[in-house]
């Protein structure tokens, strides 16, 4: 059993810490306070190359499995730009994966090229506000017509659908009681966004200004055959695939962003001096810095352990659920006590540990929640029956 990272795994991590020293604090809050989309982050990424780390190679990607795309989302949260540097490009890094699955040679060209060097940006439209976590009861319908679909409906919480050219759509085509299954009857798009029949309004949210999260009013958008993946009403099916890697994904920049943050607790608690001593002198400062730090490694290699299985394409359902589990508990818990070590400063935005602390509740609700984590897991590993 070899545990350690290979060279070419740890030059990933370097390489992407030296951009991310490129985009420092002033450029994260700046782009937090004004709600700006972090372009030049996401342009550097993109001309480094690691937008396609885990598309075929074929297309320009690099051809590498979920673990190095792990260590890559590790390391860019793990850079200062938290969440605000993953969302803007997290779906380019596993988000295609239905269309390398189970799209057709003419959509892979079409759509993969561009999206690896960056040119074009995609949003994923699945949440709908009457459906919540219960994805089978989604309303948007896609209507047959003689050369393609006419869609209505209603998403929300649309990450980066202000600045995405595409949006990866699921739509019923066939209504729920009509289907044997209620997994049945969904279909993937994958199109362009035409603003001339969709209204984006963004959400006021509690972090990550940078990166817009919306509602998505859909009225009449013409979609033509050629922009489905795969099948008539197997959506959900081809989406399942990607559900692990994107929960490994997750638990790893939750993981990044909870090291930034104990990084800069344990800096600030050298420095500031208080009674005559520096406050990490202390055990009652210590000791919450230590625990996170154990919770963040053991999370770590929860990740990394669900990634390897993956990529071995061995089963990883409950390890890729209990890594994002751990990864944004831990996280959570980084950022909770890097705010109580900076005290009163850990409030002010100068510290940058509230911001982090922000983004910290992210993983923990999204792409799915710890309750639905923990039934998973329940239900899959401990055999207990099925609760909803
Ligand atoms: C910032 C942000 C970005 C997002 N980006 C996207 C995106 O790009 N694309 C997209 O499609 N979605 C996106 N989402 C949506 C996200 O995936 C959902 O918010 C999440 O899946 C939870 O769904 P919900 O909000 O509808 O919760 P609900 O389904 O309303 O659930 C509310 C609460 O009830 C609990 N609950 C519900 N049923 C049960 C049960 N049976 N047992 C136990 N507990 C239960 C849930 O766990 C949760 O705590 C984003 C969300 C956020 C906050």
């Amino acid at each position: 059993m070899d545990i350690a990272l290979s060279p070419e795994q740890r030059a990933i991590a370097d390489s992407v810490a030296r951009i991310c020293a490129g985009f420092g604090d002033d450029y994260w809050s700046a782009c937090d306070e004004a709600a700006r989309f972090p372009e030049e982050f996401h342009r550097a990424m993109a001309e480094a190359g690691f937008l396609g780390i885990a598309m075929p190679e074929e297309f320009g990607g690099a051809g590498l499995g979920v673990t190095e795309a792990a260590i890559l989302m590790h390391a860019v949260t793990k850079g200062g730009g938290a969440y605000a540097a993953a969302s803007s490009i997290h779906l380019n890094i596993f988000g295609p994966h239905a269309i390398v699955v189970h799209g057709t040679a003419e959509q892979k060209r079409r759509f993969l090229p561009p999206l690896i060097s960056g040119k074009q940006k995609a949003c994923f439209g699945v949440t709908e506000p009457n459906a919540g976590l219960d994805t089978t009861s989604i309303e948007t319908f896609a209507r047959r017509t003689n050369d393609g679909y006419i869609v209505r409906g209603r998403k929300i919480w649309t990450t980066t659908a202000q600045e995405a050219d595409k949006i990866l759509l699921l739509a019923r085509t066939a209504p729920k009681a009509d289907c044997k299954k209620p997994t049945d009857g969904m279909t993937l798009f994958y199109t362009n966004l035409d603003r001339s029949k969709v209204e984006v309004r963004r959400i006021p949210k509690m972090g990550r200004a940078a990166v817009d999260s919306n509602a998505v009013f859909i009225d009449d958008l013409a979609v033509p055959d050629e922009d489905r993946i795969g099948e008539e009403g197997k959506g959900f099916r081809y989406l399942l695939d990607s559900l692990n890697p994107e929960r490994i994904l997750i638990g790893a920049e939750a993981i990044g962003l909870g090291r930034d943050a104990l990084a800069r607790a344990a800096r600030y608690a050298k420095e500031r001096v208080v009674f005559g001593r520096p406050i990490g002198q202390n055990q009652g400062i210590q000791h919450p810095l230590a625990e996170a730090w154990a919770y963040l490694e053991s999370a770590w290699w929860m990740c990394l352990r669900a990634a390897s299985l993956y990529d071995s394409k061995q089963p990883c359902g409950a390890e890729a659920n209990a890594a994002k589990f751990l990864g944004a508990r831990a996280g959570f818990d980084a950022c909770t006590k890097a705010i109580m070590t900076h005290g009163g400063m850990g409030y002010a935005k100068e510290y940058q540990v509230e911001r982090l602390f922000r983004e910290s509740m992210l993983p923990r609700i999204a792409p799915v929640t710890e309750q639905l984590i923990l039934s998973f897991i329940a239900e899959n590993v401990l055999d207990l029956p099925k609760s909803y």
